[in-house]
């Protein structure tokens, strides 16, 4: 398999380069030249575990890697750091299916795939013959940052630093993150947003002077974000499961077809759903839920990408986002695999923060369907559904929740629905409580979790119980016009 990137198509290399490189020259995204078919049906599916699961999906992306690399990969990635054996569980919760993602180290969707990334990576340098030290730099909006300090903890020959932005992350989010353990890792607080991070991280990737600055002292960048393949291809995973799941529950048969909503940020994890259909999973609609800085769902209401409004903290942070990254991945593709084209979109967006595709792009987008949820509409789904269910949901989760209702309304589509759950309840117990019950309003959020555990009947995870007690190691805040300086004084 080779790839490519979204804004030169004469750039070609093997998927261990792609996943050390994490950007392509120029500043495009890496994507596979051609996406692979599953060659599975869903029955054979339904005989995979995790594990077994993950290994067929990657071996058709990771084709440099042996099968002896990948499933060690493998391995030590998806182990006891995940609470269940299922890994990823779906849950049957009135007549829609819940895909827990949130059961590894950090309770959230992200440690998925950063479980396997910094495996993945190793191997890819020795591949490489690289000997350079490995620096991750991340930018976060709460999950990826603590998520990728836990995956990179102590990894030999690597390195990682994040930004996350000051004061926009949860407090719980922000204690998983200040108190990771490791001699190598460090996580700084930016005064600005989660862009301001997200730019400079780029900026700093693109910055060739500044790489050969650092390779002379025997560093060499490298990128957790959710533009690496290496994030993207892990993500396919949990889909192909799911639909093995959903045959080994009697919720599907042969020849049916599910639909499946995703909480969207930076649509990284709906551009897996969306590949993992293009693979042959019976797929119908792609579901792209949004909280209020809906982007993506004027996006897709209009074919005018327009990132020029009010950036809005809401109670679902970690999609708290205006450029969707990954999405250009989704253009490229609809532009008919054309690097010039997406190029040209890709400048337009970073001149004037707005683009607008063509008529027969937009035709392309058939599978998706994009909406939103307000605050108060992903309140009320929390409370409902757990007054109906005893099922509590996180925040994340109840956008997609909200949006799947308006869905169904909206189309009259009721077939076998997947709404992915992406953060556990315990991540952002201020709001959920809150959202049940306004008389938690007063307590403090890391004392809530005894509240939901006795409320729920689920017990607190690990992840939480540590932070209680845990000492702050992390308190260094930057500017956001300083962020080199970061770099340098990590690396000094
Ligand atoms: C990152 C994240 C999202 C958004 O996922 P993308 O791949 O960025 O679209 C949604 N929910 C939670 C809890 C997250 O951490």
């Amino acid at each position: 398999m080779v790839y490519t990137s979204t804004r030169d198509n004469s750039i070609r290399v093997s998927a261990s380069e792609a996943i050390l490189r994490g950007l392509a020259p120029g500043g495009g995204l890496f994507v596979p030249e051609s996406i692979p078919a599953l060659g599975m049906s869903i029955e054979e599916i339904a005989k995979l575990d995790y594990r077994q699961t993950a290994y067929e999906v990657m071996k058709l992306f990771l084709t440099d890697f042996t099968e002896e690399e990948l499933k060690g990969c493998i391995e030590r990635a998806y182990d006891s750091k995940f609470d269940t054996p299922d890994i990823a569980p779906v849950k049957k919760v009135g007549d829609v299916y819940y895909l827990e993602l949130f059961h590894g180290a950090t309770i959230a969707f992200k440690d998925m795939a950063l479980s396997i990334l910094p495996h993945l990576l190793t191997v890819s340098a020795k591949k490489n013959n690289i000997h350079d030290e490995i620096v991750i730099l991340t930018a976060t909006s709460g999950d990826t940052g603590k998520a990728a300090m836990a995956g990179f903890a102590d990894v030999p020959g690597t390195r990682i630093l994040v930004f996350y932005p000051k004061g926009g992350v949860s407090k719980v989010q922000e204690r998983q993150m200040v108190t990771q353990k490791g001699e190598n890792v460090r996580a700084v607080g930016v005064k600005g947003n989660f862009d301001d991070c997200q730019s400079a991280v780029k900026k700093i990737f693109e910055d060739v002077d500044f790489a050969r600055r650092i390779s002379e002292k025997g560093f060499r960048f490298s990128s957790a974000n959710s533009i690496n393949i290496g994030r993207l291809v892990p993500q396919i995973v949990y889909y192909v499961y799911a639909c093995g799941e959903l045959v080994r529950q009697g919720a599907i048969k042969p020849g049916e077809r599910i639909n499946v909503t995703v909480p969207t940020g930076n649509f990284g994890n709906i551009l897996a759903a969306c590949y993992a259909k293009k693979m042959g999973l019976p797929i119908e609609r792609l579901i792209c839920a949004s909280n209020e800085n809906k982007v993506l769902f004027d996006f897709f209401e209009s074919g005018v990408y327009d990132r020029n409004r009010e950036f809005i903290l809401t109670s679902s942070p970690s999609m708290d986002i205006l450029i969707s990254s990954n999405l250009e991945r989704l253009i490229y593709h609809i532009s008919g695999d054309d690097s010039e084209r997406t190029a040209a979109f890709m400048a337009e967006l970073s001149e004037g923060g707005r683009y607008e595709i063509t008529g027969d792009m937009r035709e392309r987008l058939s599978d998706f369907y994009g909406g939103y949820a307000d605050q108060a509409m992903t309140a009320r789904k929390i409370s409902d559904l757990y007054r109906e269910s005893g099922y509590v949901i996180d925040t994340h989760t109840a956008v997609a929740a909200a949006v799947y209702d308006g869905f169904r309304k909206a189309t009259g589509d009721d077939r076998c629905s997947l709404i992915v759950s992406t953060a556990s309840p315990y991540k952002f117990t201020h709001s959920v409580m809150t959202a049940i019950d306004e008389k938690y309003g007063n307590t403090d959020e890391i004392e809530l979790a005894d509240e939901l555990e006795k409320i729920s009947g689920t017990d607190i995870p690990g992840a939480i119980r540590e932070i209680k007690e845990a000492p702050v190691r992390h308190d260094l805040v930057y500017d956001r016009t300083e962020l080199y300086k970061a770099v340098e004084d990590f690396l000094a």
